[in-house]
């Protein structure tokens, strides 16, 4: 993430709608990736930018709290990002409320990743077949009068799934424990899914797809393979040969796993390189393995800061050479995407 400033020169963060030092309404432009302060504004309208102008998403000034911006004379009320959403759990029940509001801010930061790294987004009104979109939903183990038993996050076809109680800390951190997982976040889901249909968007049917399969392992047998996995835990040696013990479960868990990593990894190091804890020129570097050197050195600071604050380490893993090849692949995936 990158570094936003309003216009009086207060440092504001991402999710700012309103400047702490002068007042001024703040806006996020996905377009550009830039913070605004709103230009001209009434009782009813925003306006930021010149010209036509942007203007604010329709769940602003709603308990989303969204502070994204949209095209004025746009076709849309709602930013690239809350339009994804296709389900959200029964706002009746106010815990609900929170839970949205919570998958929206982790969903944005998914989203400017994507921005970011130029990788495409087709939503379903663009492509009602594959396009992306996300379901929150609830289950009867949160909500009884719902009729699902049972809802997996997961990805098919486009569609995102999220068990919305994912958004509560305390379900999470159970869910942790029981799963014997080191990094669990809101987050981390939204990335790993979108590893699923990335993985449809760039690596199924194209030239990637043989490289994929040497990498990552041939894709047959995945329910036996998630069976498995839940029945008999991770395989023995995961250790060596996947970033996370799920991630032994199939090669598309694999895939989605390292997906996310890289994801976690680019973005930290963006925001690192915004506070010049790292040049700018060795993350951007065409050598993958200086940004892996570079990012080392980095997750010691990060732990070591985390250590002297007595948290636990923010940095939980350990990449090893079997590792940084599949990250090393993503890596020239979404390169000759964004260069194509
Ligand atoms: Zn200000
Ligand atoms: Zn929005
Ligand atoms: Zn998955």
């Amino acid at each position: 993430m990158r570094r936003f400033h309003c216009t009086c020169g207060q440092e504001v963060i991402f999710e700012d709608s309103e400047c702490p030092a002068c007042g001024r309404l703040l806006g996020f432009n996905p377009e550009s990736l830039t913070m605004l302060a709103a230009a001209r504004h009434n009782a009813t309208k925003l306006r930021f930018g010149t010209g036509d102008g942007l203007r604010a998403c329709a769940l602003r000034n709603h308990p989303v709290a969204c502070n994204w911006l949209i095209p004025a004379n746009g076709p849309h009320v709602q930013c690239c990002s809350c339009r994804l959403t296709r389900t959200i759990p029964a706002q009746t029940i106010p815990l609900n409320v929170q839970r949205w509001k919570i998958l929206e801010s982790a969903k944005r930061r998914l989203v400017y990743s994507l921005l970011w790294l130029d990788l495409p987004i087709v939503d379903r009104a663009q492509n009602p077949a594959s396009g992306l979109a996300f379901d929150f939903m609830e289950d009867q183990r949160t909500n009884p009068l719902v009729k699902k038993h049972r809802v997996h996050t997961g990805h098919k076809n486009g569609v995102i799934t999220l068990y919305a109680a994912e958004a509560d800390d305390v379900h999470r951190m159970m869910a942790r424990e029981q799963m014997n997982e080191r990094y669990r976040t809101v987050l981390g889901h939204m990335r790993h899914e979108s590893g699923h249909y990335y993985w449809d968007v760039l690596v199924k049917n194209t030239e990637w797809y043989p490289r994929f399969r040497r990498l990552f392992g041939g894709e047959e047998n995945y329910r036996e393979a998630l069976d498995c996995y839940y029945a008999h835990g991770p395989a023995p040696n995961w250790v060596s040969r996947h970033i996370s013990a799920y991630a032994s479960a199939h090669p598309w868990e694999d895939w989605a796993e390292t997906w996310a990593h890289y994801l976690h990894i680019m973005s930290t190091l963006e925001t690192a390189t915004g506070f010049g804890v790292i040049p700018h020129a060795d993350v951007y570097s065409s050598d993958f393995h200086v940004l892996i050197q570079k990012w080392e050195q980095l997750t010691v600071l990060m732990n070591s800061l985390n250590r002297s604050m007595g948290m636990p380490d923010a940095y939980p893993f350990w990449l090893t050479p079997q590792v940084i090849v599949k990250l090393r692949f993503i890596h020239q995936v979404i390169a000759a995407h964004s260069q194509a």
